[in-house]
């Protein structure tokens, strides 16, 4: 019996769990909070991510650990990888932690990325401002997700606003400034690597962004595949340079045609989600079979699928358990403002057929707001 560890117990571990079962597979899971989704469906050990003694029980009851949670101390994957196997590799889990060391390393690879520089200092970002202009983006280089530890500035007269939110943030967790890119499509490319180098990805995929959080995704993306094959280089080659095992995504910018990077996770991730029923094997699977070094599965689609993410609260199930092709997850979380406590996702053979579930589903729920960008693109 093999007991696949996981550090963070939020959904995305849950999920993993879930997906684990038919293979026979245990879980542990180690977050700093008791009442953490995952906990619902696997062991936990409660405790802090740099308490050695919780580490230590944790590696004791683990063949092999994983991430739910990207921000888990990069000395703490390196402790614990010292005692039991650790995918993907805490060197590819700290560069994907950093913003800098992660656009830096685009660039190295020669993956294009909007203007960024490292902040430190207030005489740092006026010369950074000078340089890369506005609109432009203040973000603390570690911890941030969600869109959260970001400042938009629209104009120089921002810089104050932009020092006073984050200048603190500059000594505790670093800043960058990155050019704003005015793109017409997010797109993401969501990849699995296994032990042995094998790469696959699955099918580009569309996302849409409401205040800095996922709102809806569409796959395939409506774009040409010359377009998907830039994007599969791109990610194929951060692969081989990180040697990372598992499930990452590459968040893109599409702008006039051409793709600028945004930002690696080093996990499973949102865009991700509609594999579970949109693909031949889904992410969750996929990380598995990659960090156990069992073959990969295909990462084909059917048809298309659209992923709705609910954001707060849970709306009600019934409206999408109608439609044929709908699926429903309720991450079992309390509701909170801003958090993400579930996702729906839709399925359909054609555009017309998932357009046409998506615009009853969203007038039922009275999230017109949400679905109408992905009915017109699917309709565009
Ligand atoms: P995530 O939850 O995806 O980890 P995050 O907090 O790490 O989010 P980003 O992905 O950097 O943040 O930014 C969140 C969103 O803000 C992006 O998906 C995009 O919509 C917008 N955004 C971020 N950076 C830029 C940029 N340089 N130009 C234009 N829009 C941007
Ligand atoms: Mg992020
Ligand atoms: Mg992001």
């Amino acid at each position: 019996m093999t007991t696949v560890g996981i550090l963070g117990g939020g959904q995305l571990a849950r999920m993993l769990a879930l997906s684990g079962a038919p293979l026979g597979l245990r879980f542990l899971v180690m977050d700093n909070v008791a009442d953490a989704c995952a906990g619902q469906f696997a062991p936990m050990v409660v405790g802090d991510y740099r308490d050695e003694s919780a580490l230590a029980e944790f590696a004791s009851r683990v063949d092999v650990a994983t991430f739910d949670f990207e921000n888990v101390p990069a000395e703490s994957a390196q402790w614990l990888s010292d005692r039991v196997p650790v995918f993907p590799n805490p060197g590819a889990l700290a560069t994907a932690q950093d913003r800098l060391a992660e656009k830096t390393l685009f660039r190295e690879l020669g993956i294009p990325v909007p203007p960024f520089a490292a902040i430190e200092t207030r005489a740092d970002l006026d010369a950074a401002l000078a340089q890369i202009g506005t609109p432009s983006i203040l973000k603390t280089r570690r911890l941030g997700y969600d869109g959260k530890g970001q400042f938009r500035i629209k104009t120089p007269a921002d810089a104050d606003a932009a020092w006073d939110a984050l200048g603190a943030q500059a000594s505790k967790v670093g800043l960058i400034l990155e050019g704003f890119v005015h793109f017409q499509r997010e797109l993401s490319v969501v990849a699995v690597r296994g032990r042995d180098g094998e790469f696959r990805a699955w099918p580009l995929t569309e996302n849409w962004h409401v205040d800095g959080v996922l709102s809806a995704s569409l796959a395939p993306a409506r774009v040409d595949s010359a377009l998907q094959e830039i994007a599969y280089d791109y990610a194929r080659r951060l692969g081989e340079a990180m040697d990372y095992v598992g499930v990452f995504a590459l968040e893109l910018f599409c702008r006039d045609g051409e793709l600028l990077a945004n930002e690696l996770a080093p996990r499973v991730h949102n865009s991700g989600h509609w594999t579970i029923e949109g693909s031949e094997t889904s992410q969750f699977q996929n990380h598995l079979r990659a960090v156990l070094g069992l073959p990969l599965g295909d990462t084909r689609m059917v048809g298309l699928a659209c992923m709705l993410n609910w954001i707060g609260e849970m709306p009600d199930a019934l409206p999408m358990l109608r439609e044929p092709g709908g699926h429903w997850h309720d991450y079992g979380k309390l509701p909170r403002d801003g958090r993400k406590v579930g996702h729906a996702t839709l399925r359909a053979d054609n555009a017309d057929a998932l357009a046409a579930a998506l615009a009853r589903v969203g007038e039922a729920l009275g999230r017109q707001a949400q679905v109408t960008p992905v009915v017109a693109r699917l309709r565009g």
